[in-house]
């Protein structure tokens, strides 16, 4: 608490306070004098003209000579330790003005919204605590007079830790018996704290630390010799699937916790990497409450009391995706994002921060050290390594000794067209499921995207059926024989015939895990398959138990989208099929190659961990990408390079920082209108080296009813360009009906 106040000075001096929910709205208060500890990072109650409301303190200041004395005053503190630390205020000023967003948004990332409500005050319950254990004689006296009060005693006095709640010793029942006992002192009733903890009924049975080897060792030894020395320049670890990144995590975080510190540990979505977080409870299973899960799909209260474990220094590890990366871990020592090259650190909406990049920036600003994770890095971090700024530590050997699987690219162009598969199955892709099938060994399947291109059009005109609010294609969902828009979730039921030239031949075109399934099912009739998408794991927990399930070998074939390419580890699996490789790869993104590449080499990953070797099969229409081929080696170094050089000379990232400027509007001109005059004024102002491109409809011109227009930016620096836009913005007078939006650094460009 470095900026808490002399009692002198705090009748001074006065709290400059951000208004929840007030874009940036800032006011000053006087700070009553007997009201201590407020500080920068305090959250505060205040009162707004006839109401009351909440805040956060961003300053202390002194306030105006003549205004000063008519301030009004705080009404609260509400926290004895302010909810932001000063480094996270840091980073929530800095953030704010990177993505040329309001601080407030930023705040409200780092204060979530369960917290800043105040609403879920933890529970508490009722405990008897055994004091004193009385001798034989009194003991037989009281079960005379009262056996309820004998019985309680000895239900405590059995028991090891001496107290138990009293909702089982009888309840409200049993709580004149307990009074009565307080009163002659044997024993004591307390308030506990009923902390809600999301893995609350998983049992986790501790683990040991594995034996590194060579490569693991000398990894975690860079990453402990950094920790020690509070080193803040980032370190990407690039090891192959199954080289053992999270045993090296494990270990740094222990000798982290060991001394004194605290460890924050990002992953993609946390529903998708369960074994991630399984893997941490249990290696800390000794330590109960020590490791701290965030989870978007966690209550309101269970969010509330993780985020106060970690804030109260109680829970010294904190696990989550991307928004875990604001957690107010204390003394924060390590940090480390795994899968640090996956696309969802970026969030796709306000604020549109990108968590790894916050987390390097956060570790610097808390002398903390940051390790990146991935078989895959991303460009812009293998580009930072070439220009020094990230140290480089690899591991290239698979932990339990596995060769990397062998990798055939199959041309889908030149399979026959086959009824029964539809093209859909090559012969030698179901001939090695057979093989497997026969051996009782497992496969994966991996198809691309929920529902891709189960769009309905007709073969005579060539019209598909599209979404009424936002033109793009339907996609026909067999379980609910509707058309839904993946967009906007629209639903239509299907045409009997062409809606616009009337044919009866209207059919479904392309197809989607469903159809596939059925497609398996007709070939492998004896199989056990089980599909993975969005539509199976909607229901909570649908996930965990299917791969539970298929670990215990009670599935043969595991057919799913993106989602079981992540951190997932099966022994039983030695063939890994990719049924559509392209797909993603003729979307309009500078990215496309490097994330088909990562998908491509993940999924591999996956094939042959046990003691047989591994075999991919990856079907393609365009064998000869290179994101293909280099996956097709493991070659990581190789595509790495070719792509970096294709991103120079295309003035992409990570050489230059691009931006998306985009104006959405109901009324289509509106929206036109405005991002002419914004590009307008923009290239009048442009300087030298900011590039940008002529305003055009969106790649998704319509969504949610609205039209979509945009434009590119293209800079050295990403902070002109959020200061010169966001300045541009701000003073044009839009109406109500229009939103902008710019997208810094921008993942997505649809
Ligand atoms: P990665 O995260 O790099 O893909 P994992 O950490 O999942 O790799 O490790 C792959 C497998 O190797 C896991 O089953 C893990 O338990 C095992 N493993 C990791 N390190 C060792 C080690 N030093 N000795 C033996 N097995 C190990
Ligand atoms: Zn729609």
């Amino acid at each position: 608490m470095q900026q808490a106040l002399f009692q002198d000075d705090a009748v001074h001096l006065a709290a400059r306070v951000l208004m929840d929910g007030m874009n940036d709205m800032v006011l000053d208060y006087a700070i009553p004098a007997d009201m201590n500890g407020v500080a920068r990072g305090s959250r505060v109650e205040v009162p707004l003209r006839s109401r009351s409301t909440t805040g956060t303190v961003i300053n202390l200041v002194e306030p105006d000579a003549e205004w000063g004395h008519r301030l009004k005053p705080l009404t609260r503190l509400i926290d004895d330790t302010p909810a932001v630390s000063p480094q996270l205020m840091d980073l929530a000023e800095w953030a704010a003005r990177y993505y040329a967003v309001p601080v407030e948004q930023m705040i409200r990332c780092i204060v979530p919204e369960p917290v800043r409500r105040e609403r879920h005050e933890e529970k508490t319950r009722k405990v008897a605590v055994l004091l004193k254990w009385p001798d034989d004689d009194t003991l037989n006296k009281i079960n005379a007079r009262a056996p309820r009060q004998a019985a309680v005693l000895r239900y405590l006095h059995n028991g090891e830790s001496k107290r138990e709640p009293l909702a089982d010793l009888g309840g409200t029942a049993a709580l004149p018996a307990c009074r009565a006992l307080e009163s002659k002192g044997y024993i004591r009733i307390e308030e506990e704290a009923v902390h809600r903890d999301p893995a609350g009924n998983e049992e986790f049975a501790p683990s040991a630390p594995l034996e590194l080897n060579e490569e693991q060792a000398a990894a975690l030894e860079s990453i402990i010799a950094a920790c020690d020395k509070a080193e803040s320049q980032p370190m990407l670890l690039q090891g192959v699937t199954g080289s053992g990144k999270t045993e090296v995590y494990l270990q740094a975080a222990a000798h982290v916790m060991k001394s004194g510190r605290g460890v924050l540990i990002l992953v993609p979505e946390i529903s998708l990497t369960p074994q991630t977080m399984a893997r941490f409870k249990s290696r800390f299973a000794d330590t109960p409450g020590a490791v701290a899960i965030l989870h978007s799909a966690m209550s309101d209260g269970e969010r509330f009391d993780e985020w106060h474990a970690i804030h109260r220094g109680r829970a010294r590890i904190a696990i989550g995706p991307r928004s875990a990366l604001f957690a107010p871990v204390q003394k924060l020592g390590l940090i480390i994002v795994d899968e640090e090259h996956d696309s969802s650190y970026k969030q796709e909406n306000a604020p549109r921060y990108h968590g790894r990049d916050l987390a390097v920036l956060r570790a610097r600003m808390e002398g903390a050290t940051v390790v990146l994770g991935s078989a895959t890095p991303s460009l812009e971090s293998l580009h930072n390594v070439n220009c020094g700024k990230y140290t480089m530590l690899r591991m290239e050997k698979r932990a339990d000794g596995q060769r990397l699987p062998l990798t055939r690219v199959l041309d889908m162009r030149s399979e026959p067209k086959d009824k029964r598969n539809l093209g859909i199955l090559s012969e030698r892709l179901r001939m090695a499921i057979e093989d497997r099938l026969h051996k009782g060994e497992q496969t994966i399947l991996l198809l691309n995207r929920r529902g891709f291109a189960r769009a309905l059009q007709c073969p005579d005109c060539g019209h598909v059926v599209a979404c009424e609010h936002c033109a793009l294609p339907l996609t026909y969902h067999a379980t609910e024989n509707r058309l839904i828009c993946h967009l906007c979730g629209f639903r239509a039921v299907v045409p009997r015939s062409c809606p616009e030239c009337h044919e009866k031949n209207i059919l479904l075109e392309g197809y989607g895990t469903q159809k596939v399934e059925r497609v398996l099912r007709n070939c492998f009739p004896k199989a056990r398959l089980q599909r993975v998408d969005a539509d199976v794991t909607a229901r909570k927990n649908a996930l965990r138990d299917i791969l539970a399930d298929f670990r215990a070998h009670r599935i043969d074939i595991l057919l799913g989208t993106q989602m079981i390419s992540k951190g997932l580890d099966f022994p039983g699996v030695t063939l890994v099929g990719v049924l559509n490789a392209d797909l993603g790869l003729c979307i309009p993104d500078p990215r496309a190659a490097e994330r088909t590449f990562q998908l491509l080499t993940q999924v591999a990953g996956r094939a042959g961990r046990g003691d047989i070797d591994g075999e991919v099969i990856i079907q393609t229409y365009t064998p000869h990408a290179a994101a293909i081929q280099y996956a097709r080696r493991h070659d990581t170094d190789g595509f790495a390079e070719n792509e970096l050089g294709l991103r120079r000379q295309f003035n992409f990232p990570p050489y230059r920082h691009l931006a998306v400027l985009t104006v959405r509007s109901p009324q289509e001109e509106l929206a036109d209108f405005s991002l002419r005059t914004l590009h307008k004024r923009l290239l009048a102002v442009l300087p030298p080296g900011m590039e940008i491109t002529d305003p055009a409809p969106a790649p998704i011109a319509k969504a949610h009813g609205q039209f979509r227009f945009q434009c590119t930016l293209n800079a050295l620096s990403a902070r002109n360009i959020a200061d010169i836009v966001s300045r541009e913005i701000s003073r044009l007078n839009v109406g109500d009906d229009i939103t902008i939006t710019l997208d810094i650094d921008a993942y997505s460009f649809m």
